[in-house]
């Protein structure tokens, strides 16, 4: 897979030739073709994490023979994450959740109640800003590290597994994440539930995608989710799945001590 390393100074070449090309023949044709193509693929790069473009992202575990899942919840602790954990509970299933900072300082007893009940904590920022895309490195640094500080002070130890807020990956994410020896970890199954409002539609688009090794993104921020997950459960069960947290299905250690 090409990463932004390889392609940034390969685009910087052609975009210095096509400058000159277009100065010299009084053409700006192959210079606009240039020109989106580096957009388009660093758009691309930035907002599908799958393709782990500005840095190593996990998003699914590949050639898995066994019917592991994992399933995902970003964006909590909120009001509905403890019907989410009766549930899972329930079933025998096993998750991850990627805690917002400033949610768990409302609910701070449900963090401690997601461990007690042998799921896995990753970290998604402090804030969750919608400008995230637009951090500098420092600010990225800062939104990681007061999370894992709320986190390590209710734990006794921080996360490392970091999920970016919508799954936006770029050089400060990059270098942040390099600097706190966070992993990164996307998805590739993902529900779409926060912007469908039809559970029978969401319960439908998963299983529709799933295949062994998925890593399932879900938002414990609303009843629809846990109404999906009402259904999704038991469907697993029939079908022959088993619901491990993300450090099981990759086999990854997910705290710092
Ligand atoms: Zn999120």
């Amino acid at each position: 897979m090409l990463k932004h390393a390889v392609l940034f100074p390969f685009f910087l070449v052609i975009g210095v030739l096509a400058l000159l090309h277009a100065i010299w023949q009084g053409s700006f044709g192959w210079l606009a073709f240039v020109c989106c193509a580096g957009v388009g693929i660093t758009a691309w790069g930035a907002f599908d994490i799958r393709l782990g473009y500005f840095t190593e992202t996990f998003y699914r575990k590949k050639h898995l023979s066994s019917k592991l899942v994992a399933l995902t919840f970003d964006d909590g602790p909120t009001a509905h994450t403890a019907q989410i954990l009766e549930l899972l509970q329930q079933h025998g299933a096993k998750a991850t959740f990627f805690c917002v900072g400033k949610q768990l300082l409302v609910y701070p007893e449900v963090l401690k109640e997601i461990v007690h009940q042998g799921h896995t904590v990753g970290n998604h920022t402090f804030s969750h800003s919608r400008s995230f895309g637009f951090l500098n490195e420092t600010q990225v640094k800062e939104e990681i590290g007061r999370t894992d500080e709320v986190i390590r002070n209710l734990l006794g130890r921080s996360p490392k597994f970091f999920r970016p807020p919508f799954g936006v990956t770029n050089p400060s994410v990059a270098k942040a994440v390099k600097y706190t020896k966070h992993q990164v970890i996307g998805w590739s199954n993902r529900s779409l539930d926060t912007i469908t409002f039809d559970e029978g539609k969401i319960f439908e688009r998963v299983c529709r995608k799933l295949t062994p090794g998925d890593i399932i993104l879900f938002h414990d921020t609303s009843p629809r989710t846990v109404d999906v997950l009402r259904r999704l459960l038991p469907y697993l069960q029939k079908e022959g799945y088993t619901c491990v947290s993300v450090d099981v299905l990759l086999n990854l250690y997910p705290y710092d001590t």
